[in-house]
């Protein structure tokens, strides 16, 4: 009976704590002579170690299981340090905003211009032309391509929910670093702002991806089928994430993010 309480209690406090805990900011992992800066997290819900590049940080991160240690997890990210550098190094460039960047829109590709008047932002002539002064350009523009996405993904996702039957709750456009789109249980969904610099069918696919997840959760056969009958191109758009994906991250980002670093030796 004790016992019984001690249980629900352990699940009850496992429901209250946060999911993901941020244990080190920056560790440094040496490889080849060359430092290579690793985030370390933990998650509730992983299970097992799993290791990615944050393209958007350049730096990788380590996400461990709650019940897996510190020190068998950097010695984890320690033995495929060679790996993580040359996944580092071989990253596409950071394209920051500014005058003479090249952006793309809707995978078309434009140049970035400031125009010393007053203004909005207008497209013309392969051109992206950012008014106002010129230390506000990049804030601009991140602005404008944010109200850019909410405005042409929204009436997407409404297009297909209602082809579907489903009712779809309030769509949010984010800045997110692994995920294009997610949903909520509740029907509330996040887009990444970065679809509207991917070719159209890109977009269409997060979409109809994002709309199905409203009629089935998993992803199983069944969801599949339906993302196909929904999406424009979902082969074409899944490839072209495959492949592209990590470019667009690279967009209106400057310098590094990165915080203090922490020397691990092994
Ligand atoms: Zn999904």
């Amino acid at each position: 009976m004790f016992k019984g309480i001690r249980a629900r209690l352990k699940r009850l406090r496992r429901r209250l704590s946060p999911v993901t805990e941020t244990v080190f900011e920056t560790v440094n992992i040496e490889a080849s002579g060359r430092a290579v800066p690793l985030r370390v997290r933990r998650h509730r819900r992983a299970r097992r170690i799993v290791l990615r590049i944050d393209g958007a940080r350049d730096e990788a991160v380590l996400t461990l299981p709650w019940r897996v240690s510190l020190r068998e997890g950097l010695a984890f990210a320690h033995e495929r340090r060679d790996w993580l550098q040359a996944r580092l190094a071989g990253l596409p460039p950071r394209i920051p905003f500014g005058p003479g960047a090249i952006l793309p829109l809707g995978g078309i590709p434009h140049v970035i211009r400031h125009v010393p008047e007053r203004g909005v932002i207008r497209i013309e002539a392969g051109e992206i032309r950012v008014a106002g002064k010129p230390e506000h350009l990049a804030r601009r523009l991140s602005d404008w391509l944010k109200a850019e996405a909410k405005r042409t993904l929204a009436p997407v996702v409404e297009e297909k929910a209602l082809r579907l039957g489903v009712a779809v709750g309030k769509i949010t456009v984010r800045d997110t670093r692994t995920l294009w789109g997610s949903c909520s249980a509740r029907g509330d969904m996040s887009l990444c702002w970065r679809l509207v610099l991917a070719p159209p069918f890109v977009a269409d696919y997060v979409c109809a991806h994002e709309v199905a997840h409203l009629k089935i959760r998993g992803h199983g056969a069944r969801f599949w089928t339906l993302v196909e009958d929904l999406a424009e191109d979902m082969e074409a758009a899944r490839a072209w994430l495959a492949r592209h994906g990590e470019e667009l991250q690279r967009y209106g980002r400057g310098k590094s993010l990165r915080g203090r670093a922490v020397e691990f030796r092994p």
